[in-house]
């Protein structure tokens, strides 16, 4: 992992943090805590918040006696205070987003996407700090246009089981646009693709496809498709998705930006299965399980926004990411 966040604060070139008081919500979870290594690695004052509720306290453990890195356990559902004098940047990642806990926990979803993001943006004017919102392909929902940009509107089923995920980041976007119109906030959206790498839960009920795959696998426990595995993702190694984050936390002109983050080369479940099974050199058989309702058929970023804007395009291919993955998981599962 070391070599991945070197990686990154070297892609990133000129592109430096230092000194900057940066506030990470949901800076516990997958993608939050590789924020968090690479901002104080660079330099920067890091606020890490985060309730625990999907996020890990080994996601952060090695920052803990780092001097420029300070965790706050807490829900920003609710209003939260901080000692900082200064705030430059607030990059709003808290939210469960696993399809498998939108059953358990939608009005948790929900708060964590409306209020908390409501919350984060008055923190925000408080500071007059620029604020990055962490969207996703799921405003999308069932997408028609493949790959799809940005100017996308989308087709969204609202009472549907994706629907406190998928309608509650759509409110989050329009919450960020409110505050840019009414206040001139300095705002930008990312809409995050399917994105995998170390770090991503491997506790396997409520994991995403590829921890699912991978630990079953390395059980040689069978591989649990979901409908005839036909659908498809494009998935985006971590180390790619932070880039083009921070890239796009970065530059002056992404304000009131909005624009897709993830690889473009699609690939279907049941592909996505096979090549997980040879990386792990595993014995586990492929099961057709019954299909997850409105689970989108297709996905896939257009990302030429992303490409002319932050000068940015994913670099690392599925196998190469997947290796990783796997070797990591071999570690903690
Ligand atoms: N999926 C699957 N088996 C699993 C977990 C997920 O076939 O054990 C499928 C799921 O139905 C979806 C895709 O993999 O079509 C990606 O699922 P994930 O939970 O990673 O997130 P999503 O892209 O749906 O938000």
């Amino acid at each position: 992992m070391e070599k991945d966040i070197k990686r990154i604060i070297k892609n990133l070139g000129g592109i430096s943090f230092e000194d900057k008081v940066v506030l990470i919500t949901g800076g516990a979870g997958f993608l939050g805590s590789w924020i968090c290594d690479v901002l104080v690695e660079q330099g920067a004052k890091v606020i890490c918040a985060d309730n625990l509720s999907s996020g890990l306290n080994s996601n952060i453990r090695h920052l803990l006696d780092r001097m420029n890195f300070k965790f706050i356990r807490c829900d920003i559902s609710e209003p939260i205070e901080l000692d900082e004098k200064r705030v430059d940047l607030i990059m709003h990642l808290a939210s469960r987003a696993s399809p498998l806990e939108f059953d358990k926990f939608p009005i948790e979803i929900i708060r964590a996407n409306t209020l908390g993001t409501m919350n984060m943006l008055e923190l925000a004017r408080k500071y007059n700090a620029r604020f990055l919102f962490t969207s996703t392909s799921e405003v999308y929902g069932d997408a028609k246009v493949i790959p799809t940009p940005e100017t996308y509107n989308g087709n969204v089923n609202p009472v549907g089981i994706r629907g406190c995920y998928d309608e509650s980041k759509r409110c989050g976007e329009a919450l960020c646009m409110a505050y840019l119109r009414q206040y001139n906030l300095d705002v930008r959206i990312a809409r995050i693709f399917n994105t995998y790498g170390p770090r991503m839960r491997a506790d396997g009920v409520y994991g995403r496809v590829i921890p699912r795959f991978i630990t079953q696998a390395l059980k040689n426990e069978p591989i649990t498709i979901f409908g005839d595995g036909k659908q498809t993702r494009s998935f985006c190694y971590v180390t790619d998705q932070i880039e083009g984050l921070l890239r796009l936390a970065w530059f002056d002109e992404c304000k009131g930006e909005v624009v897709n983050i993830g690889n473009p080369n699609e690939i279907t479940i049941l592909k996505l299965a096979e090549i997980i099974k040879e990386i792990a050199n595993s014995d586990s058989e492929i099961k057709f399980c019954s299909p997850m309702p409105d689970d989108p058929r297709r996905r896939c970023p257009d990302i030429t926004k992303a490409k002319t804007l932050l000068n940015w395009m994913p670099k690392i291919e599925l196998e190469e990411g997947l290796r990783k993955t796997v070797e990591w998981f071999k570690e903690v599962v």
